[in-house]
């Protein structure tokens, strides 16, 4: 039996997790789940897969859900914050850690899982842009194995020849091409743009998900999060990741050889597919995924991002040319736009205007160490939150 740890269970990957794990119990024991503030559902998933452990955000949310296990499951040791986190994160019974926290929470538990040298599979893209060299020496150091969830990073893998942490040219690839939805304002009118409501921006036509990767998704900031994803997982620049609109979301990226193949992954958009292949790998099995119906898909269609509309994509790759904490910065500020969006505090529009000035303001560093890392992070969000109150709406 293999043993896992779902850190984010409560979230959309994390339930998408335990879906795949509940068809192969006689191969997966769940030794640990962890939520912030779901106490109620955190609860039921401790009821379904007994884990050893479980672990809340913070100590209330730990008392509440110790309360509600002393008489059904007592033997669950519950524990609390980012001590917890890291804990079931390095367990000795552990082997395979589920990185699925949203944003920069996941940081510092997805680098305990990678220091413990575990199979990591990394859902938290935040992380990675973070701290991405810090993390592949992590994973290097320790001997962890790094199997990467996000789709389109997880349809590369499968497309990559092996060897490829070598270098492209080592390996004969010449390029990426990392594919992208376009989100639900692909073609709305951009004067629009700054009426458009939480609602409508966490509403993808595709796939269903968190709010917060939702609305990266709309702006596109997602996308640029994913190419410096892709350049720490691939070990290349952004100039190898050409990034493609494909509106139906069924290559989920491809890898084109200095020989001119290009390799692509298909499949229903179903998160339950790369969550499979990651816990399976190099091995296969089901993942509760139905067959891809071609014939109702019938055509696949192609364009270039246009960056006057999603200027979030420009500023991630700007921010991964320039190096050092520059994505750290973006990422937070990023992080703080967009739950000031979802509390209706800035406009959409605003997403991007508070990134671009939070760049300019905040002094990049050498990412050489966690404490410049989480220092830019924490200088970047109060310069955020500054941005924010310049520019709140008035109701
Ligand atoms: P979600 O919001 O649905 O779930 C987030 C999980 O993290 C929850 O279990 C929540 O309790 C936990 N969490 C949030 N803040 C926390 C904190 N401060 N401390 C501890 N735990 C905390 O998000 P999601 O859509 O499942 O996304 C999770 C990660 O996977 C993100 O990094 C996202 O970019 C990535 N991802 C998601 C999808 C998808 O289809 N949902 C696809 C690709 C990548
Ligand atoms: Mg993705």
């Amino acid at each position: 039996m293999i043993g896992v740890t779902v850190l984010g269970a409560t979230g959309s990957i994390g339930r998408s997790t335990l879906d795949v794990l509940g068809r192969h119990r006689d191969r997966y024991r769940v030794v640990a789940l962890t939520a912030n503030s779901q106490v109620d559902k955190l609860y039921e998933q401790c009821l379904e897969f007994r884990p050893a452990y479980a672990v809340m955000g913070d100590a209330t949310a730990a008392e509440r859900l110790a309360a509600r296990l002393r008489d059904s499951a007592p033997d669950i040791i519950v524990l609390a914050g980012t001590s917890g986190l890291e804990q079931v994160a390095a367990l000795p019974e552990v082997e395979y850690v589920m990185a699925a926290i949203v944003g920069a929470a996941g940081l510092l538990p997805t680098l305990a899982a990678a220091r413990a040298g575990k199979h990591v599979l990394l859902a938290n893209k935040e992380a990675l842009v973070m701290s991405g060299r810090l993390f592949m020496e992590a994973i290097q150091q320790n001997n962890a194995v790094l199997l990467p969830i996000d789709s389109e990073h997880n349809a590369i893998f499968q497309c990559m020849p092996s060897g490829f942490s070598t270098g492209f040219e080592h390996v004969g690839v010449r390029r990426i091409l990392l594919t992208a939805s376009g989100g639900p304002f692909r073609t709305t009118p951009l004067e629009q743009l700054a009426a458009v409501t939480p609602e409508q921006a966490v509403a993808h036509p595709n796939w269903s998900m968190g709010r917060k990767i939702s609305v990266d998704s709309a702006t596109m900031m997602n996308k640029g999060l994913e190419v410096i994803e892709a350049c720490w997982l691939f070990n290349t620049t952004p100039a190898q990741v050409q990034v493609v609109l494909h509106p139906q979301s069924v290559i989920h990226s491809m890898v084109e050889y200095v020989d001119g193949s290009v390799l692509a992954q298909l499949g229903n958009p179903d998160m339950r597919t790369p969550i499979a292949h990651a816990l399976a790998w190099p091995e296969r099995m089901e993942s509760g995924v139905g067959s891809l119906d071609i014939f109702s898909v019938a055509r696949l269609d192609f364009s270039a991002p246009d960056l006057n509309r999603f200027p979030c994509l420009r500023l991630a790759v700007e921010a991964m040319e320039s190096g050092g904490t520059s994505s750290a910065i973006l990422n937070a500020a990023n992080e703080i736009a967009v739950e000031s969006f979802l509390q209706r505090r800035i406009a959409y529009t605003a997403i991007p205007q508070v990134i671009e000035a939070v760049l300019m303001e905040v002094t990049a560093h050498d990412a050489d160490s966690m404490e410049q890392i989480l220092a830019d992070d924490a200088a970047a969000r109060m310069a955020a939150e500054r941005q924010v109150a310049m520019r709140g709406l008035r109701h």
